[in-house]
């Protein structure tokens, strides 16, 4: 028994499935997992090259999910995927949907091809919020960093300007502090979101300069970051201050955009299911992050993939 890999949507022989699951993350390989254990014909359509969805981009030891413990979520990704590799499905990376019919439940890819199943899971899960500024993309990688703890070494002697005002936002401040020359830490509230510990240390950290009520207006620079223009509504001031290094943690988003008024979704655009993990929509089921806004972890995402796949099973071998 191993995992079908297929490259992309034009090695895919099979169109129709009992389940097709969409995202590769946490969520949908459990989901995918637990349908093949029962039996059922999976197709897992993952748009990135790779699977693994947010462990991806977690660079921070993971202690707290059952059974494991490993020095990043790469490691535990390649976990999940051995693991994976010992049921029997399809899984297609370089995913690109781009027409979905729940009803029908028939998905159309990019290039063409059309896949249908009886149920369908969503497990496309979140991504980072942009801040939606000039600057933002030009000097993505040329300044603007993804990770205090991956890229930290670049802020070395710099300015680092980190903007959000929850955990992840203070957490990537006091990690630059140990390395850059100054961190300056604005938030568009007056309050923060994160816990005390962190905006204690980070309050009494001479290098770090807290802003509140602070939002960036555009990144500026030539070649790479230089500076940032900043500006206070409530002050009625704008700056720009000396920032080689920026670092964004203004939360996530759902990736539903292209569910909007095709399934239920609550008022940030997460799916909204029953305890089942299903949707308003018959036999269309979401895991994970998507449908998650209030405890977004592995444990949560993997056993949500679990439920969806055990009502499905129970339903479709009725
Ligand atoms: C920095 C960081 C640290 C974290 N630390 C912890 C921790 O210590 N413990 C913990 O429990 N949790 C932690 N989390 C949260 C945890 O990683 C997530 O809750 C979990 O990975 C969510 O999995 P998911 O499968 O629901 O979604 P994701 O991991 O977001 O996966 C969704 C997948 O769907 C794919 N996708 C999206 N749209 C489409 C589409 N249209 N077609 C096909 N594929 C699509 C995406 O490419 C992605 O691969 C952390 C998260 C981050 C970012």
């Amino acid at each position: 028994m191993s995992i079908n890999y297929l490259q992309s949507a034009n090695k895919l022989g099979v169109k129709n499935f009992d389940v097709i699951v969409i995202g590769g993350g946490a969520a949908g390989l459990s989901s995918a997992v637990w349908c093949a254990e029962l039996g059922l014909r999976v197709l897992l359509l993952e748009k990135n090259a790779e699977l693994g969805g947010q462990l991806l981009w977690t660079h921070n030891q993971i202690k707290n999910h059952l059974g494991i413990e490993t020095e990043n979520g790469r490691e535990l990704r390649d976990v999940f995927v051995r693991q994976a590799e010992n049921f029997e499905f399809d899984i297609c990376l370089n995913a690109e949907i781009y027409e979905i019919d729940l009803a029908n439940k028939t998905i159309l890819l990019e290039n063409g091809k059309k896949v249908f199943a009886q149920a369908i899971i969503l497990a496309a899960g979140v991504r980072r919020r942009k801040l939606n500024v000039e600057g933002e993309d030009e000097f993505k990688d040329r300044g603007i960093i993804e990770s205090g703890k991956r890229d930290g070494q670049l802020a070395r002697g710099k300015n680092a300007l980190v903007i959000g005002g929850g955990d992840a936002a203070l957490e990537n401040a006091l990690i630059l502090s140990e390395i850059a020359l100054t961190v300056t830490l604005a938030h568009r509230r007056a309050g923060f979101g994160a816990r005390n510990e962190f905006l204690e240390k980070a309050r009494e950290n001479p290098k770090i300069k807290i802003l509140t009520e602070t939002t960036v207006r555009r990144i500026l620079g030539n070649e790479r970051v230089e500076a940032v223009e900043l500006h206070n509504p409530v002050a009625k001031q704008t700056q720009i201050i000396p920032a080689e290094i920026v670092l964004v943690r203004i939360g996530v988003e759902p990736n539903t955009n292209n569910l909007r008024g095709v399934i239920d979704l609550d008022e940030r655009g997460y799916i909204k299911i029953n305890s089942s993990c299903e949707t308003n929509i018959k036999n269309i089921f979401a895991a994970g992050d998507v449908a998650n806004p209030l405890s977004p972890t592995i444990s949560s995402a993997v056993g949500m993939g679990a439920t969806a796949a055990k009502v499905i099973s129970s339903r479709l071998n009725m």
